[in-house]
């Protein structure tokens, strides 16, 4: 399971990670090319952040 999240939906993607996987969530900034390319799950904005779980 993958979430983008922007700086504001952080948290917020985090904890659903959590909830659904039950299992700690990995987070990684993207690079400049996926920053582009990726808006936030929660938001309009550009992501800023993916979170997967293993
Ligand atoms: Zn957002």
């Amino acid at each position: 399971m993958k979430v983008y999240s922007c700086e504001t939906h952080i948290n917020h993607a985090l904890d659903m990670l959590v909830a659904e996987t039950k299992e700690f969530p990995i987070m990684e900034q993207l690079n400049d090319e996926e920053k582009l390319s990726t808006n936030c799950s929660y938001c309009e904005e550009k992501a800023t952040y993916i979170v997967s779980s293993k």
